[in-house]
Order: C-alpha cells, then structure tokens, then sequence
C-alpha cells in the first residue's frame, strides 16, 4: 500500500484534479491518497474567521452570506467540471451544499458571540479539506475508480486537544486507523482522506498546524505499514534552496530523514518537518514528486545517509521569527532558570526554534513571530525583577540553515560560510549548530535573509 499525499496548488483547481485523477490511477495497488484544501482556502477560511469577530452585529450575516457563497460557487464549479457522471455530482453536490450551510452556521456563530477560540478556529478552518476530499473522491469515483471520503476524524487519526497545533496520540490512533481504513483499502477502494485535520478524544475537530498534511500522510504511511509516502507538489522535489529565491536550485535526489527534517523544520516549506518522525520510526521511504511534472525523478528520503562531493547539500531560510533576550546579573543566582523559562513556554504551547549558548546573565531564543506576544506578557508576568532584569527582542530577523551530512567532521565549513556572509556586508546576530553537525544555523536581519541565501547558494552549491 502506498499513500499519495496532494498539496494545495495540485488540488488548486479543476485542471489539476484530473491530474490527480490521473496519477492516483497510474498506481495499480492499495492506495490512500490524502489532499490538502484547494490552494488559498485555508487563508480565506481564516481571514473570514478573524474578520468577522471584528464586525458590528448589523452587518455579520451580510459578510458570512458572501462567504458563504464564494465557497460554495468555488466548490460547486470545480465539481462540475471534475465530475463528468451526473449521479455522483449530483451526491457530491449535495454533501458541498451541506458543508457550506454548517460552515455559514459556525461563521455566524463566530460573528455574534465576538468570540474565536483556537478551538472554533479549528473547526472553521477544517473545512478546506473537508471540502476537497469531496472534490477528489467524487471526480475518482466518477472516473470509474472506487474512492470514499474521510475527514481525519473519521480516518482514526486521534490527537490531544492542543488546537491549533495538535499532537497526535500515536497509540490510541494506531488502532483506530487501522479499524477505520484498513477494511476501505481492503475492498479495493482508494480512501481519500483530509489531511491537517483531525479530532481529540471528545470528537472536537483539531488540526496539526500548517502545512500538516504532509503529517497527516506519514501517520497513515506509519500506522498502515505502507510501503511509501509520496508527496506531490509543486516543485520537482526538494530542492538545494526555495526556487521563488534561486531559480538555478538543483533537485536533490536522495536525503536522509535526518537532512531532510533540519531543513525542513528550519525553513524549507516543501515537507512538513513533523512528518520525518512516523516515517523514520517505521522505516518508510517517502517520495517528494511534482504533480505538474511527474517524469521527474524527484526526492528520496531514506535512512541512510549520502555524502557528496558538495558538503552542503542545501540552503533554507525561516522566516517571521524573533529574538527574545532575558538579561540580569540576578539570573546567575536563580537556579535552573533557563529550565523554567523553558518549562513556562512549553506549558503555554509555545516552541523554542534555536537556543543561543547563555551566559550566566543572559538567555537568548528565538520563536515564531505570532508567539512572542504571548510569550512576552507571561515571562513578564513571573521573571520580571525575580532574576531577570530586562526582556528585550530583537524583531526581523530571520533563520538561515545550511544542511548536509558531509558537514560531519569536515574542517573549516563555519568559517568558509561566516567568511562568505561577511563578504556580503551582512551581520550575523547568533549561531547555533546542533550536535549531529548536519546544520549550521545562524540569524540574520530579515531584509539581508534572500542575499545570504543566494550567496551561500553560489559559492557553495553552483559553484
Ligand atoms: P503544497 O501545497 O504542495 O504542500 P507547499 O507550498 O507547502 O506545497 O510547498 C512547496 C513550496 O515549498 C515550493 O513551491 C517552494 O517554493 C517551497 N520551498 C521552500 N524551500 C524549498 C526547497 N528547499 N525545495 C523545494 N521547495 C522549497
Ligand atoms: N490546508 C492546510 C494549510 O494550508 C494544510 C496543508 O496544506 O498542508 O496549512
Ligand atoms: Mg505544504
């Protein structure tokens, strides 16, 4: 059994639907094919969410009915024209009709209390992918391949209640995954399920943070023993850097799970970096692919890991984070301060991206942009004048990671790349390599992020 795993822009319109189509009939085994929202929807769903708390009650409904009908005229039409069978588009359209009304009904709800929990967001948010699974299903269907449609919920995938960014409960899901589709693939049919989105314990919907599809894909790869998770997308595979900042960004072939989750948790988009986890536990190679060009070779991740000739196999860059600096001669007499500091974050949800070597007086991380009001307020609230003298940030910079196995024991990389960043005029704020010695990680201003990138790209990958 293999799962074949679509992104936003495959699923982004009709056109590539039956690409999609396509491919998933192009495999002639098991298959559970997990789709992302149409490309945008996710964002408009979010928007409309966060747009709505905001207005007076008088003109709510107004709004929400305009909503309303974007989705379901974008979801309809593409329907239309993806299902040629006149039964099975007249089911799909119903069941779109009928999301669309529970859709407007939370919206409404959302706009009239003045009230957006994570956990109303989630649901609101939830109905990308529940959308497009019908989207999917329904033009596979048509098209003679037996196909049903299942939200993550009703794919067994069980995660806490963390919305927002839910963390599954790998031995509760487990069975439940294999209950719920193992008997749909066992009967010949391809099980279409939503990716990103899933339910705690009670049944509330959760989702697994952006871009969670790709996980999506590799619990089901994990829990179903599949022989391989593809990820289709829109680039070749995983490439030395992001093509949008350097076009001459060659295709990778092969990387270790361990490559592939630094680059990915620092910056390269292209894989969700939770999703190497599942994967490597089971051992399951996964498959970057391009549906727009599928004759392409695309990515291998597997266990082992290939030196090459370059060192550096790749450069990424992270954006929207910030600096956070705690600072106080106090700090030296607290013991274990940076474990509470840490110990608060974690409880509050929040995570750490890079820690900087502390001094006795100084702690230095960085976090997501949208985290650090949050964090702010609370390591005032306990640290302020109990240690901690002073909480300040540092705010638009950003993260650029240079990954490769061949970094392992090879002399000199740091200096050559710090050498090469001098060279661009550009000041390095901090540093940090991990342990493994398959990155090294350093934060620069923002605005200097995409020269860095191309420069490092040039003198160590091109040239
Ligand atoms: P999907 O919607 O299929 O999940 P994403 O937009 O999440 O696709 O990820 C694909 C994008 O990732 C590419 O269009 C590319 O701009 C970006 N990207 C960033 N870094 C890399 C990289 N190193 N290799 C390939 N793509 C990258
Ligand atoms: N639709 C979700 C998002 O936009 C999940 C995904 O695309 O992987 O983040
Ligand atoms: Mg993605």
């Amino acid at each position: 059994m293999i799962v074949m795993k679509f992104g936003g822009t495959s699923v982004g319109s009709a056109k590539e639907i039956k690409r999609v189509v396509e491919l998933v009939s192009n495999e002639k085994g098991d298959r559970v094919v997990v789709v992302s929202a149409m490309s945008g929807v996710t964002n408009s769903l979010l928007a409309a969410a966060n747009k709505v708390i905001e207005l007076p009650s008088g003109v709510v409904e107004k709004e929400v009915n305009k909503f309303h009908k974007e989705m379901l005229d974008k979801h309809v039409s593409t329907a239309e024209e993806v299902i040629a069978d006149k039964k099975v588009l007249g089911e799909v359209r119903e069941e779109i009709e009928k999301l669309a009304e529970e859709l407007k009904v939370a919206l409404l709800g959302v706009g009239y209390l003045e009230e957006l929990s994570p956990k109303s967001l989630d649901y609101v948010v939830s109905f990308g992918e529940r959308f497009s699974i019908l989207l999917v299903s329904g033009a596979l269907n048509a098209a003679g391949i037996k196909a049903k449609a299942l939200t993550g919920h009703e794919a067994g995938i069980v995660t806490d209640s963390n919305f927002g960014r839910a963390r599954p409960l790998h031995s509760t899901m487990e069975n439940s995954v294999r209950e719920r589709v193992g008997p749909v693939v066992a009967e010949g049919i391809v099980a279409v399920v939503a990716g990103f989105i899933a339910a705690d314990k009670d049944a509330n919907t959760t989702t697994m943070g952006r871009g969670g599809s790709d996980y999506t894909a590799s619990l089901l790869g994990r829990c179903l023993s599949a022989k391989e998770v593809q990820i289709w997308t829109d680039v070749d595979g995983i490439l030395s850097t992001d093509p949008k900042i350097v076009p001459e960004a060659r295709l990778i072939k092969t990387l270790s799970y361990v490559e592939a989750m630094d680059l990915a948790y620092f910056g390269a988009k292209v894989i969700h970096s939770k999703m190497i986890a599942p994967a490597m536990d089971a051992d399951i190679p996964v498959r970057i692919k391009n549906t727009f060009n599928p004759g392409s070779e695309g990515t291998l991740i597997v266990r082992e890991q290939e030196k090459i000739e370059t060192v550096i196999k790749a450069v990424a860059v992270h954006r929207n984070v910030d600096i956070v600096n705690l600072k106080g001669i106090g700090m030296a007499e607290t013991p274990n301060i940076a474990g509470k500091v840490f110990t608060l974050l974690g409880d509050e949800n929040i995570n750490i991206i890079m820690i900087s070597g502390s001094s006795e007086s100084n702690l230095s991380f960085v976090l997501e942009r949208k985290d650090v009001p949050k964090a702010v307020e609370r390591l005032n609230e306990r640290f302020l004048g109990n240690g901690v003298r002073n909480i300040d940030l540092m705010e638009g910079v950003c993260i650029i990671t240079i990954v490769g196995v061949g970094m392992h024991g090879a002399k000199g990389i740091a200096a050559r790349v710090f050498q090469a960043v001098s060279d661009e005029d550009v000041n390095i704020i901090m540093i940090a390599q991990g342990s493994s010695e398959v990155n090294i990680s350093f934060i620069v201003e923002e605005k200097d992020g995409d020269r860095v990138v191309k420069a490092l790209h040039k003198k160590f990958i091109e040239g």
